[in-house]
């Protein structure tokens, strides 16, 4: 059985692999054995039913997949995991003796089928692997994770995949990363590792999206592996093969985010202290502008103009992006703070006029 408690202890990084689905016995067992030759990894994964968007989609080899995953296990002693989404993988997945269960994010985005995994979990010792739900909402995750520890499980790890976005991104799923930290910040407890596959949906950003998730004290990863990548059923162009896997992890730089009491950190505090002085100077300006916003809110009801002017918001917008690469902040960085800062304005100018109203 997986000791994720015992890694996550000691600092040392969790490490999953497999194919996203199960195919065929071959393709699951010579992926195994080429995992097992890196000698890194803990966990070997595969999607046996796999959820789909579409119909017509290759929904996994089901109920045969555990048989080769067992296979699997025998032939290399790396503990396995498949996702679960009904009890009735729970059962099965238990009677074959699967190590570890995860929900995957379709699932966690469904509290019914959560609850329902969940039931199925009782007084079943196993460890259970939780990504984030689909979409950006963080009591859907935080509430699946209270439902899986209400059914008595312990042993649970969190998994951030990103999430969708209208908005346009060149990564398949863009990891907002803010909300993987809150989780953190509530679930200290559990390990949270980064799935960079199907963040990234493409191999030439897998390095970089793992990178980040160490910098930001994350647990380990969960990356997809195949033996041919380029042909796989599922999630090809996310896949890497266990060579170019090895690659990567040993290009990663793991760093420590402990506190090593031999080392001085009054330069971090200075630092952290400048950081804080700019953030009170940024909640200042960003008052004084709703301010603003408040003025305009009154001169627009007093001239019947209506709030939303969207080319003045295109004009705002393009004169912060042109600003960006000069002042090294990124153009979905800005954007995102302008469209939030937007709306923000909206609800002043809103409420301003609101009020007026009323009062008339
Ligand atoms: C997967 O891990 O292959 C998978 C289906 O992931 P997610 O639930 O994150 O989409
Ligand atoms: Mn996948």
């Amino acid at each position: 059985m997986v000791d994720f408690h015992k890694l996550f202890l000691n600092n040392e990084p969790i490490l999953i692999s497999g194919p996203c689905s199960a195919e065929t016995r071959e393709q699951v067992i010579q992926t195994a054995i080429q995992l097992q030759q890196i000698n890194k990894i803990h966990l070997f994964r595969a999607g046996i039913w796999k959820p789909r968007t579409k119909p017509g989609m290759f929904e996994g080899v089901g109920s045969i997949g555990l048989k080769w995953l067992q296979e699997a296990k025998s032939e290399t002693n790396i503990p396995v995991t498949v996702e679960v989404a009904t009890p009735q993988h729970v059962e099965e997945a238990i009677n074959h003796g699967i190590d570890c269960l995860w929900i995957g994010a379709r699932t966690v985005a469904n509290p019914f089928s959560v609850q329902a995994v969940a039931e199925a979990l009782k007084g079943v010792g196993i460890p259970v692997m939780i990504k984030n739900p689909t979409n950006p909402d963080i009591e859907l995750w935080s509430g699946a994770i209270e439902r899986i520890l209400n059914a008595g499980i312990k042993d649970i790890v969190l998994v951030h995949r990103g999430f969708t976005s209208y908005a346009q991104s060149e990564l398949r799923n863009p990891p907002m990363w803010q909300l993987a930290i809150e989780i953190k910040r509530r679930f200290p407890q559990f390990p949270m590792l980064c799935d960079p596959s199907h963040i990234a949906g493409k191999r030439s950003l897998l390095q970089g999206i793992a990178q980040q998730s160490i910098d930001l004290n994350y647990n380990g990863l969960m990356i997809e592996s195949h033996i041919d990548p380029e042909n796989a059923w599922s999630d090809a162009a996310q896949q890497i093969t266990p060579d170019k896997l090895a690659e990567l992890l040993n290009n990663l730089c793991w760093r420590s985010g402990e506190v090593n009491p031999s080392l001085d950190y009054s330069d971090l505090a200075e630092m952290r202290a400048r950081i804080d002085q700019k953030d009170d100077e940024l909640i200042l300006l960003l008052s004084e502008r709703m301010k603003i916003a408040d003025e305009i809110g009154k001169f627009k009801k007093n001239n019947n103009i209506t709030i939303l002017q969207t080319e003045r918001w295109n004009q705002i917008l393009e004169r912060a992006l042109q600003k960006c690469d000069a002042l090294g902040l990124s153009r979905d960085f800005i954007r995102n703070y302008f469209e939030s800062v937007h709306l923000e304005s909206i609800f002043h100018q809103n409420n301003v006029m609101n009020k007026n109203d009323n009062q008339k």
